[in-house]
């Protein structure tokens, strides 16, 4: 065994405990979508095992097997055997790289969720020459035909002159005596793309009588760097937003991203070997709470659906309460529950830049049942997975718009 693999070895009673069920297989939707069985958990414990023995090395179709994972942990929920498989992946793309590189999508990624400021100016300093190529609309940036044959996305992110951060950051007072002080984890999408997601978690907390607090150091959750096998560097930014957080004296934190989330859940503490101070997903928490919003402002008989993140997988309260707030007797809108509701979006991160065919292929039945049941307003508590489907809605010529429940109200 070669010394980069030693990170792998602490998963050699991993590869005993799987008993190669395939239950994994089951509910993997790369799997059901490339029928590949080595895309899947059991084939990756295989390969894994090949490696450590020395059957195998790390070759271009290892590294292959091993990116093609949307890390949505489907699989993980139905193993009899408990096999980590975030964590193997992640350990496993580590020992991919240390052989073989990070590709220059991911090392764009990475540098671009590095420092959220600098990319907020970049982006801003890019908008001119982005309207020559592309067209605004409500949601984001539609790439012209010529460039949308090269684009992995059909709808492109549209970035404000001004970070989320740079215009909020601060404490928040609401009215009267507050009944909490809550931190807010933006996230890089929240900051940089969605920051009317922002506004609406800033004020609907406030409205609520919640105290927020935005401290502006904060920065990337460290997913996208975990998920790229980068450990050290998820667990420097890690440790950069607790200590963050550390100083405001807070009572919990709140994060509107589902991803962001579980990161801080999962990984987070794990990582740095420490307990950290309770992370929780905005829905979930006013839900808890009894304070999920009783109306939505949208036009009357508008027709609305919802998707379900993955990374909202392990917690129901937060998976179920958009769908309470669509479920309610309303007179104003039709909530139009999807067969694909709970499907994966294909997004994954990255993994969608990556691998646009297989992504597009992921997405198709649910991006289809939008379209077909002609689907209004889509909600979602995840900016990854709302970018993905607002790129292939845009792809099928479905003026949905996809948003953050919140931003409804
Ligand atoms: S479900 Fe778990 S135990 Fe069964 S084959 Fe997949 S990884 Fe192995
Ligand atoms: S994490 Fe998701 S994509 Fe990866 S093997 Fe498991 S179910 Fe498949």
């Amino acid at each position: 065994m070669t010394n980069s693999l030693a990170p792998l070895e602490k998963y050699k009673d991993d590869l005993v405990y799987c008993l190669q069920c395939g239950l994994c297989l089951t509910e993997c939707p790369v799997f059901k979508s490339t029928r590949l069985a080595s895309l899947t958990s059991r084939g990756r414990m295989r390969i894994l095992a090949g490696l450590l023995d020395g059957d195998i090395t790390v070759n271009k179709r290892v590294e292959e097997v091993f990116n093609q994972c949307l890390l949505c942990e489907a699989c993980a929920k139905v193993c009899p055997s408990g096999i980590p498989v975030g964590e193997i992946m992640a350990t496993a793309r580590s020992v991919v790289n240390s052989e073989r590189g990070l590709p220059l999508t991911k090392k764009l990624i990475l540098w671009a969720f590095s420092d959220l400021s600098r990319t907020g100016k970049l982006a801003s300093f890019f908008s001119l020459p982005a309207k020559l190529v592309t067209k605004e609309n409500e949601t984001g940036l539609k790439p012209n035909s010529l460039l949308n044959k090269f684009l992995p996305l059909s709808e492109l992110p549209k970035f404000g002159d001004k970070t989320f951060l740079d215009k909020f950051a601060g404490v928040h007072k609401p009215k009267g005596e507050p009944k909490g002080r809550i931190g807010y984890f933006t996230g890089c999408m929240t900051n940089l793309v969605y920051q009317k997601t922002g506004e609406a978690v800033l004020n609907y907390l406030l409205k609520c009588g919640y105290e927020v607090v935005i401290p502006k150091e904060q920065g990337c959750c460290g997913l996208p760097a975990f998920a790229s096998g980068e450990i050290n560097k998820a667990k420097e930014q890690v440790a950069f937003n607790i200590d963050a957080f550390s100083k405001e004296n807070v009572d919990l934190i709140v994060a509107d991203c589902a991803s962001c989330v579980s990161m801080w859940e999962e990984h987070g503490g794990k990582l740095i070997n420490k307990k950290l101070m309770e992370v929780v997903e905005i829905m979930g928490f006013l839900d808890k709470n009894n304070i999920l919003p009783d109306k939505l402002k949208v036009k009357r008989g508008m027709r609305l659906g919802y998707h379900a993140p993955c990374h909202t997988r392990d917690n129901e309260i937060s998976r179920k309460a958009p769908r309470k707030i669509l479920q309610q007797n309303s007179t104003d809108f039709i909530y139009v529950p999807l067969e694909t509701e709970e499907k994966c979006c294909g997004g994954g991160g990255s993994f969608g830049l990556l691998n646009p065919e297989l992504m597009l292929n992921i997405q198709k039945d649910k991006v289809t049942e939008i379209k077909e049941k002609n689907i209004d307003i889509m909600i979602t508590t995840c900016p990854s997975c709302r970018l993905y489907l607002a790129s292939g809605l845009a792809r099928h010529e479905q003026n949905s718009i996809v948003c953050h429940p919140l931003e409804l109200v």
